[in-house]
């Protein structure tokens, strides 16, 4: 601390001329911003009289805004109810469908995929293509994406509607500044910019906005369109195991955005090798192609392989989803007890599992988590479907779009 306590004020900052012209627009575009947030946050469709309320705008305003925001298709209007008391019956005001849509796209370990979201959450345009793509090269897989996702660029356009931006998820390391892929074990890949090599245009021949991100943070994302707690950690099971953390919605990223990497966490450091060059990890054990070998299965099988073994009893499918289910609990408890949640979600292949590994995990964490026997922690299925990462950047587009309505109508 500096030895004085007093400091001399600033001198106020001179406004240049136009000033006042631009504070008006500044205003108005945070006033658009509000409306618009009024209405998506809304739990039940308001009328303007209800975003007034909300957001301590006056009523003409208001209706000005919304106005605004129904021209330019972010907002759509619902037949009038009738009013409770004497007046106008009110305009339910709900996102528009079919008009603003967001693009996930995704390259993972055994697929790749597109995926088209309007603003409603509803899916307007998909292609998903399994295959695996161990060790591949990213220069073709891209070229393959980039060839799934204008196809569904074509369809989202020529049903009318527009694509406001894309979210490419990767299994790895991403420096989501730079846009660049930092190492991804399993595709084989490192210091890869799939930006450029995306190249991904809109009908008029624009360059569409393209951010990257890691897959297992936005499919915890996605998590948020349903009915899970405001902080949580979610835990995609793939091939290989990554983790977001979620708190007051809103991911954890670390410092480089680089945590998460609960597949690199070491559960016996004699264990086997793993494809980032230690031993023992997570992924050795808790992997889904691990589990799939492990229960006899080719690991290029789908995941409803090994859930039919498992229904019929198959001992080695119970053994090694045991086993693994066994591992990933360990590795949560020690999480549990140095951040403290108490909820986990678990996605990807651990979301098909559940019946066999929720229990299993869910005990281990009992076990060893130190707070356990005062706030229990609930081990819960994933709920946002195969490919969520797909569906998660695809509304992270979105957000941005309701966040900055001005730039959109
Ligand atoms: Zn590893």
């Amino acid at each position: 601390m500096p030895a004085t306590s007093t400091t001399t004020p600033a001198a106020a900052p001179r406004v240049p001329d136009g000033g006042a012209a631009s504070r008006q627009h500044t205003l108005r575009e945070r006033n658009l911003r509000l409306v618009a947030a009024a209405v998506f946050e809304a739990t039940a469709p308001p009328s303007r009289a209800d975003v007034a309320a909300a957001t301590g705008l006056t009523r003409a305003t208001v209706s000005t805004l919304v106005d605004r925001l129904v021209a330019g298709r972010l907002v759509a209007e619902l037949p009038p109810v009738a009013a409770q008391r004497a007046g106008r019956p009110a305009v339910p005001l709900v996102p528009a469908g079919r008009s603003v849509v967001g693009l996930g796209l995704e390259v993972n370990v055994d697929y790749l995929g597109a995926r088209a979201l309007d603003l409603v959450g509803d899916v307007v345009a998909e292609r998903v293509v399994t295959g695996s793509l161990h060790d591949s090269d990213p220069r073709e897989v891209l070229g393959r994406l980039r060839t799934i996702a204008t196809e569904v660029i074509a369809e989202v356009e020529a049903g009318g509607m527009r694509v406001a931006g894309a979210r490419l998820a990767l299994p790895g390391l991403v420096d989501v500044r730079g846009a660049r892929l930092e190492v991804a074990p399993n595709l084989g890949w490192s210091s890869v910019e799939p930006v450029p090599e995306l190249d991904l245009r809109t009908g008029d021949g624009s360059a569409l906005d393209v951010e990257v991100a890691n897959e297992a943070k936005l499919a915890a994302l996605a998590e948020l369109a349903g009915d899970v707690p405001s902080s949580f950690l979610y835990v995609s099971g793939d091939v290989g195991v990554g983790a977001g953390i979620v708190v007051d919605r809103h991911l954890f990223l670390g410092e480089r955005g680089w945590n998460g990497e609960i597949g690199h966490v070491v559960v016996d450091p004699a264990g086997p090798r793993c494809s980032c060059g230690a031993t023992g990890c997570l992924e050795q054990y808790a992997g889904k192609e691990v589990l799939l070998r492990g229960a006899g299965l080719p690991s290029s099988a789908p995941v409803h392989a090994i859930v039919d073994l498992l229904r019929a009893g198959d001992d080695a499918a119970l053994a090694t989803v045991r086993r693994g289910g066994r591992a990933l609990g360990a590795a949560l408890a020690t999480f549990v007890n140095l951040v403290d949640v108490s909820t986990i979600v678990l996605g990807g292949a651990y979301a098909e599992l559940y019946g066999w590994v929720g229990h299993v995990v869910e005990g281990v964490v009992e076990e060893r988590a130190l707070a356990a026997p005062f706030a229990p922690v609930d081990v819960r299925p994933a709920a946002a479907g195969p490919h969520a990462a797909l569906a998660g950047g695809a509304r992270e587009v979105l957000r941005s779009v309701v966040a900055d309505p001005a730039s959109w109508v």
